[in-house]
C-alpha cells in the first residue's frame, strides 16, 4: 500500500515538468525559430512526439493508481497496427543499436485492420519492445510477426534474450514483479501489467512462452475490424 502511495505521488508529480518542456517545446516548434534552425526541426518533433507518449503514460498510471476503470476511455479506431510498430521501432532504433541488436519485421501488405485504440497500441507495442531489447543478449533478434486467428490479429515479439524461468510465467504481468534474472538490468515491474491490462481493455489477450537462455515471445490479439466496422 505504502508503494503504491509513494508511486501514484512521484508519477502525479513527472506530469508538471512533462507539461513545462511541451510549452517550451511549443516555442521552438514555431516556423520563425525553425527558419533560422531548420536543422533542428527532426528533433524538436521527435521530443514532442515523446513528451506527449510520456504524458499519456503518466495519465495511465494515474487512472492505474486510482483503480479507475477506464474502460469508457477507449476509443475503437480502425488501425494499421503495421504503421504503429514501425514508429516504435524507429524510436527504439537508437537503444537497440548500443546492444547491436536488430530488429527483423516485414508485415504482409495485406495485414488486416484491427478494432483499437492507437495511443493504447503504441504503448503496448513500446513496452514489448522495450523489453524485447533490454533482455536480450548483444547482437541478439527482435523479430515481430503477425497471425490471424478467429476474428483477431495476433502480434508476436520475439527475442533472442536470456527467457523467463517457467516458475515465474504466472507472475509476470502483476504489477512490480521482476524475475531474478533481470538482475541488473532497470525497471519497475510496471511494462507487463500495464500491456496486459491494456490489450485487455481493447478486448484482446496476451500470451507468452520462453526457454531460458534462447528468448521470449510474447502475443497479444486484437479484435479485426469486421466489414461492418
Ligand atoms: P518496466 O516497468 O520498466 O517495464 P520491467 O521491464 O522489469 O520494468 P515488466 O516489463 O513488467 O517490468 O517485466 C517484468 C519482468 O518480466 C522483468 O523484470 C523481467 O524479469 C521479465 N521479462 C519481461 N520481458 C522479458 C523478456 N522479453 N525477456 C526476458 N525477461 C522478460
Ligand atoms: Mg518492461
Amino acid at each position: 500500500k505504502e508503494k503504491d502511495d509513494f508511486l501514484f505521488r512521484t508519477v502525479h508529480d513527472l506530469r508538471s515538468p512533462s507539461n513545462t518542456v511541451r510549452l517550451i517545446l511549443e516555442k521552438y516548434a514555431k516556423s520563425d525559430f525553425l527558419k533560422r534552425y531548420p536543422e533542428l526541426k527532426e528533433d524538436i518533433s521527435i521530443i514532442q512526439e515523446l513528451d506527449a507518449r510520456m504524458l499519456q503514460l503518466v495519465n495511465d498510471l494515474l487512472l492505474v493508481g486510482k483503480g479507475e476503470e477506464a474502460g469508457t476511455l477507449v476509443k475503437k479506431e480502425k488501425v494499421d497496427i503495421s504503421l504503429i510498430i514501425q514508429q516504435v521501432l524507429n524510436e527504439c532504433s537508437a537503444i537497440a543499436a548500443v546492444k547491436n541488436i536488430k530488429f527483423r519485421y516485414d508485415p504482409p501488405a495485406d495485414l488486416p485492420f484491427v478494432a483499437a485504440d492507437t495511443g493504447l497500441v503504441s504503448e503496448v507495442v513500446l513496452n514489448l519492445v522495450d523489453n524485447a531489447i533490454k533482455y536480450n543478449k548483444p547482437g541478439g533478434d527482435v523479430i515481430i510477426s503477425h497471425a490471424v486467428m478467429n476474428g483477431f490479429l495476433e502480434t508476436a515479439i520475439q527475442d533472442t534474450g536470456i527467457g523467463i524461468a517457467p516458475e515465474n510465467t504466472d507472475n509476470l504481468f502483476k504489477p512490480y514483479f521482476r524475475g531474478e534474472q533481470s538482475g541488473k538490468i532497470r525497471g519497475t515491474g510496471l511494462g507487463l501489467y500495464i500491456v496486459k491490462r491494456l490489450v485487455e481493455k481493447m478486448n484482446g489477450s496476451v500470451g507468452i512462452s520462453s526457454l531460458v537462455g534462447q528468448g521470449t515471445k510474447i502475443t497479444f490479439s486484437l479484435p479485426m475490424v469486421t466489414e461492418k466496422g
